[in-house]
This record gives C-alpha cells, sequence and structure tokens, in this order.
C-alpha cells in the first residue's frame, strides 16, 4: 500500500493517514524515517508516542512514567464514561489533554 497523494475539492493535495485513516493535507502529516510513503497525522503521532512511553514504563519504573500512568489511568476513564465528547466539558477535557504527558 502506498500513500498516493488525493487532491480535495480546494486543489490541495491530500494524503491518508496509515492510523485512523483520515485524509489530511501534507503538512498535517509526519513520515516514517526508514519508510517515507507512510504517512501520520499530527494526532496519531501523539498517540503512538504516548503508546510507546507506556511500554517503556512498564519495563522500568520512574517517578514520571507513575505520573504518566496515573494520567492515562484517568484518559482511559474519562473516555470511557464519554466525558470527552460531552459539548463543552469534552472541549475543555481534549483541550487540556494537549497538555497532559
Ligand atoms: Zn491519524
Amino acid at each position: 500500500m502506498t500513500a498516493e497523494p488525493e487532491t480535495t475539492e480546494s486543489g490541495l493535495a491530500s494524503l491518508r493517514c496509515w492510523c485512523c485513516g483520515a485524509e489530511f493535507a501534507e503538512v498535517s502529516l509526519v513520515h516514517l524515517g526508514a519508510r517515507p510513503e507512510v504517512t501520520i497525522c499530527l494526532d496519531c503521532a501523539r498517540f503512538l508516542h504516548r503508546r510507546a512511553l507506556a511500554r517503556r514504563d512498564e519495563h522500568r519504573w520512574t517517578p514520571m512514567g507513575a505520573v504518566r500512568g496515573g494520567v492515562q489511568r484517568v484518559r482511559d476513564w474519562v473516555i470511557e464514561n464519554g466525558w470527552h465528547q460531552r459539548g463543552p466539558l469534552g472541549a475543555f477535557l481534549r483541550r487540556i489533554d494537549r497538555f497532559l504527558p
């Protein structure tokens, strides 16, 4: 599978994120180093970064890893209850999530 650019209604080229499948402009994507044809959107890149840190934290305890684990448990709880999709509260929670480890 290759990431062939598609043209949007505005005439700008867009590419599909290999993680979530949504289309984005080139400026909103990052490429993998050894496989530059693979594109990942910035939100999925953040998600993958968090997953990588969580995997590392599983193997070695650190104080920051414990904080990240606690934040992730709260994040999972919020998502389980659907609070991230509740109007202004959801917008607030999604906004502060950008700044959390
Ligand atoms: Zn994505």
